[in-house]
């Protein structure tokens, strides 16, 4: 690390903060699928940075429009004028995204969409005269990012810990993993999808009209990569149709070709009311997020919109100009070269490597699914998270970034990676693993 850079300034999140000062890791450069580092070392990016750099770093495409952009309007506040940009890129996210998801509402983060996509679900039942519907309904082990609804909803107890009662009136869908069931199962695990009938005996326990909406990862990323069981997703909205809930997918990691397909709804055939989305939707190279709500949902409020009751809810940033230009350079680069078709090419020989890790010291399970994989370790006893971070800083040293949950490795190329990576991505990996105790 460079003299002059005091690391003390710097307050980086959560517990990376720690970890960083241990062992700092600068990277001054990327290009496709590497990181430069300071030394002067290529890494390979095994998490597409934080599941966002979907189309490789350091795109012509996107870089030339985000300068163009710059140098022609900067920016221009949301809530009393519109710029070109912004009407272009909502209009070609809506038709990426599954039939009906037509409208879209531009934020700065996946945390932003999260919460925005819960004010609007709570919102739409008020105008709607449905005012008892104020609770909702989350998944254990979810995460939905760091804001008060996101970190309500989310079902990860040790990041709520400090921060007080958070929402009241919210449930938690029971966790649909099971090692005795599925470990090791190839793609969607055939086990579980009943756990969403838990929907059902939640409605019964606070009553009909109760409950304003369920928020699901339609895969589950930042715990440790979770798919959802054959059926699952099928369930839950059919339920929530019967009772009149709103469904909400959090796409901010599976969405833009990470599962093989534009979107999770898609792939799994399960749309939702509500679509959060982020990361790739800029290729990480400037920060936006979005939601794309339904024909119902969005009338709703444009009916309501001539009464003194409009929803109230925005950015500073929404719709930033240099994010929508970003944004729309980037969805062009999927669509011209394929990106997701190419997921979905590569899927079954990304399924083979990850599964060739069978029998590696330590590991107790292997997930996958499109350019997704998950190596599970046992935890070393009285140490969790111990081979896992063990594992991330040996696989940096040897040149390769991965992503570690506790024990659980997640791995999520860029979707542009070669099969000569994906073998040195899990060749690393398997070597590092005989080296931990
Ligand atoms: N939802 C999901 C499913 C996520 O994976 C994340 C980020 N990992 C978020 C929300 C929060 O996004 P951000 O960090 O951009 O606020």
């Amino acid at each position: 690390v460079p003299a002059e850079l005091r690391l003390d300034a710097l307050w980086k999140p959560f517990t990376a903060n720690r970890q960083f000062r241990a062992a700092p890791r600068l990277v001054v450069g990327a290009e496709g699928v590497h990181y430069r580092a300071a030394d002067g070392r290529r890494i390979l990016d095994g998490c597409s940075g934080l599941w966002c750099v979907n189309a490789g770093h350091g795109r012509r495409e996107i870089v030339e429009a985000i300068q163009a952009q710059a140098a022609r309007l900067d920016y221009a506040p949301a809530f009393q004028m519109g710029h070109p940009g912004e009407f272009r890129l909502a209009e070609r996210l809506a038709a990426m995204a599954p039939p009906g998801l037509d409208h879209v509402f531009f934020v700065n983060s996946g945390s932003e969409a999260v919460d925005t996509a819960l004010k609007i679900a709570l919102a739409y039942h008020q105008l709607r005269g449905e005012g008892t519907r104020t609770r909702l309904v989350g998944r254990e082990r979810a995460y939905h990012g760091v804001n008060f609804g996101g970190l309500s909803v989310g079902g990860i107890g040790a990041n709520r810990r400090l921060f007080g009662p958070l929402l009241p009136g919210v449930d938690h869908l029971p966790h649909t993993h099971h090692p005795e069931h599925n470990a090791f199962s190839r793609g969607q695990p055939a086990w579980g999808a009943h756990l969403a009938d838990a929907l059902e005996d939640l409605v019964a326990l606070h009553g009909a009209g109760t409950i304003a909406a369920v928020i699901v990862e339609p895969m589950m990323g930042s715990a440790g990569v979770y798919l959802p069981p054959v059926g699952y997703l099928e369930r839950l909205r059919a339920l929530c149709d019967r009772h009149g809930i709103l469904l909400i997918f959090d796409e901010v990691i599976t969405g833009f070709g990470r599962l093989g397909a534009a979107f999770a709804a898609e792939r799994f055939g399960v749309v939702p009311d509500l679509m959060t989305v982020a990361k790739g939707l800029t290729n990480g190279a400037v920060p936006m997020g979005a939601v794309l709500v339904s024909e119902a949902v969005h009338r709703t409020f444009m009916e309501a919109a001539a009464t003194p009751i409009e929803l109230f809810h925005g950015y500073t940033y929404s719709g930033h100009p240099l994010a929508c230009a970003a944004g729309l350079a980037t969805l062009g680069v999927y669509e011209d070269e394929g990106l997701f078709a190419r997921a979905a090419e590569l899927a079954p020989a990304w399924e083979d490597a990850i599964h060739a890790l069978r029998g590696r010291r330590h590991v107790t399970d292997l997930r996958n699914l499109g350019l997704v994989g998950a190596v599970e370790l046992e935890p070393r006893p009285g140490a969790p998270g111990a081979r896992g971070f063990e594992a991330f800083l040996r696989c940096f040293e040897r040149g390769v970034l991965v992503r570690v949950t506790g024990d659980v490795i997640a791995l999520a190329p860029p979707l542009v990676i070669e099969r000569a990576h994906i073998d040195e991505l899990l060749g690393v990996l398997a070597e590092v693993l005989e080296t931990i105790d």
